[in-house]
């Protein structure tokens, strides 16, 4: 039997840690957050993992260095509006609320969305709202956020993820074909948006108006 608590604490040294992450509120919320959780029982032995897990409906759970690369990308202190695109099986949305004010996520299956829905809420989650829908088009009736995630490889950044960024607020996504992508960071200033590649990343398709086509 995996000592889950003992596990979480060796992927935090020896993933995130040892890897250059050293925002201590993304490393804390690694540390508290169950991983094994959000995956099949029967892939709970590799839950802290050094890489991506199958979900239902043909989907991943990311690698946890990439989860913490993402989140720390989006220097978040604590009251800020997040949105995610992709909820997947729930895990990065779990991060998120415990390091914003408010997570608002998207999921374009439903079984997805709603069983991610029943493990925030029985983990005591309240500060987030995960609706079935395409991300792709952003949350408009909730925007600006602060901070936009998204969890899946798209050809193009979708612009209605730009224009619901607020000032000041950052962007992560992984840009790219369909196998292969680049993860960047856009921050939007006054002055106009500033692109950061943060490096080669592999991510299932985002599948939308403004990602790929099925
Ligand atoms: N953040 C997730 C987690 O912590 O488990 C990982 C998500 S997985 C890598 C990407 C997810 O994006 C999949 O669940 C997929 O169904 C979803 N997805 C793909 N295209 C989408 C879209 N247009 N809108 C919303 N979700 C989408």
């Amino acid at each position: 039997m995996v000592n889950f608590k003992k596990a979480r604490e060796r992927m935090v040294q020896s993933q995130l840690a040892a890897r250059g992450v050293h925002d201590e509120r993304v490393l804390e919320a690694m540390l508290k957050v169950p991983r094994h959780l959000f995956v099949d029982e029967a892939l709970r032995d590799q839950a802290y993992s050094d890489h991506p897990l199958p979900i239902a409906e043909k989907q991943t759970i990311s690698q946890p260095y990439i989860v913490a690369l993402m989140t720390e990308s989006l220097k978040l202190k604590g009251t800020e509006k997040v949105l995610e695109i992709g909820t997947g099986s729930g895990y990065q949305s779990a991060i998120l609320a415990e390091l914003a004010g408010r997570v608002f996520s998207i999921e374009r299956y439903p079984e997805l969305g709603y069983r991610a829905n029943s493990i925030l809420r029985k983990l005591g989650y309240k500060n987030f709202i995960i609706r079935v829908g395409d991300g792709s088009l952003g949350w408009p009736d909730d925007a600006p956020f602060d901070g936009i995630i998204v969890t899946a490889g798209t050809p193009q950044i979708p612009q209605p993820l730009i224009d619901q960024l607020s000032m000041g607020g950052r962007l992560v996504v992984p840009v790219g074909d369909r196998l292969a992508q680049d993860l960047f960071l856009i921050r939007r200033e006054a002055e106009g948006i500033e692109k950061t590649n943060l490096g080669a990343v592999r991510f299932v398709n985002l599948v939308g108006k403004w990602g790929w086509k099925e």
